[in-house]
Order: C-alpha cells, then structure tokens, then sequence
C-alpha cells in the first residue's frame, strides 16, 4: 500500500467518526450514564440522517475503545467510566513487553499509597464503615469454599473504599485498572499460605491510620501492605 493512501485529509473526517463524537458528547454531557442503553441502531439512522453502515462503525469504534459495551442481546449500553482507562493500560502493558509485573506493583504503590494518605484527610464516616465491611467481607471469604474470586473481590473493594474516600475519581478509576492488570498474578496470591490472613491484618491497619485521620500512617501502612503483596506474588509464581 503506497503511503499517501495511510492518511486522510482533516477536512474529510469520516461521517462514522462525527456520529462517535456526538455519542461520546451525550454521555460525557450526562445525558447518558453508565448502564443506559444506547438508542437502537434504528434511531440513530434516523436521528443523524445517515447510513446505518455509519452507525455501526460508530458503535464499533466506541466499543473498542471500552465507552460502550453490547449487551447479550445485542443491545449497547453505556459502560463504566472506568472502562477505558481499564482497556487501554491493559492494552499498553500488553505492547510494551519491557513493562513487567514490578512496575505494575510500583505504579499501583504510587497510587494507592498517596490515595491513603489523601484519604486520611478526606474520609468520611461512610467510607471508612465501607472499608471495614469489606474487610469483615474478606474474612468470610476466607472461611468459605470457593474462596479466591469471592477474596479477590472484597480485597478490591478494600482498595476501591480507599481511593473512593480520596473524593478524586481519576484516583479511583486510576486504582481499579492498575489492579485489573495484575489481577492474574493475585489469584497467585491468594494461595500463597498466609497471604490472605496477613491482607486482612494489614488492611485494618490501613483503615485504622485512615479513620485517625493519620495520612503519614494511612500510606506507611498501605505501602506496607503493596509491598507485602508483591514479595509473595513473586512467592506465587515460583511455587507454580
Ligand atoms: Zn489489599
């Protein structure tokens, strides 16, 4: 393919292109929200006064790009704002094979570390009752058959209590996706002996320096937790 033909004039943007920008701008102006249902393809033929060919490279681009996801039916409904910043790290870390797991574990001590210092400062009552559930959650897991998702996900809901209370949401979009990355390597953890006990000693920890309103303490104690995590993720592996 000759190189004139890779690049297409701004002037000539793509009707597709102009649909997914309008789309992209209801849901962004909250005129639609995370789970609402798009209009059927239908309507937005009729609404934009275009192709329906149009239409589905809309969607398709919007879908890609982790904004929209199709329902069993068919059906696209609006996804969580997290969604893409979630796709696209996993995306990244996938290209740059020099990314490894450590600097995952590193950027997810970065955030999560200043998210419990911020949240120190910031929490409310709620947040850290929505922390403490999560943990009493964690341990019932543990008790339980079928444990590790079951763990996994109340261990998530720890760190996503944290960084909700930080009040920023680009922090709590930031914690989910580092997390979602290097979910395979803590499904690892879970089975390394003692790792979940000690998860749950460390995030009281973290909740208490939290609810104390200690920021010093919150990320001492937090970074003391990732770093924990990540010696025993390195434990998972090698054991198999
Ligand atoms: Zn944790």
């Amino acid at each position: 393919m000759e190189s004139s033909q890779t690049f297409q004039p701004l002037d000539r943007r793509k009707v597709y292109e102009q649909v997914a920008e309008q789309l992209l701008g209801q849901i962004g102006g909250g005129h639609l929200s995370t789970g609402d249902a798009l209009p059927s393809e239908r309507e937005l033929t009729e609404t934009f006064g275009v192709g329906r060919s149009s239409i589905r490279e809309a969607l398709r681009m919007l879908e890609s790009q982790g904004v929209i996801t199709s329902e069993p039916g068919g059906a696209f409904v609006v996804a969580h704002a997290a969604n893409p910043l979630n796709s696209s790290l996993q995306l990244v870390f996938t290209l740059d094979s020099e990314a490894g797991l450590h600097d995952l574990f590193e950027l997810r001590r970065i955030i999560d570390c200043e998210a419990a210092a911020l949240a120190a400062i910031r929490r409310t009552a709620q947040h850290v009752a929505e922390m403490e559930l999560s943990i009493v959650e964690m341990e019932q897991a543990l008790a339980a058959d079928g444990r590790d998702e079951r763990f996994i996900a109340a261990d998530l809901r720890f760190h996503l209590a944290v960084a909700e209370a930080t009040g920023n949401r680009l922090i709590l979009y930031s914690v989910q996706a580092a997390r979602d990355v290097i979910r395979r390597a803590l499904l690892t953890v879970v089975n390394v002996p003692e790792s979940p006990e000690s998860a749950i000693v460390e995030h009281r920890a973290v909740r208490e320096a939290i609810a104390a309103g200690n920021p010093g303490a919150a990320r001492d104690a937090m970074c003391t937790h990732l770093d924990r995590v990540e010696r025993d993720a390195g434990r998972g592996a090698t054991n198999g």
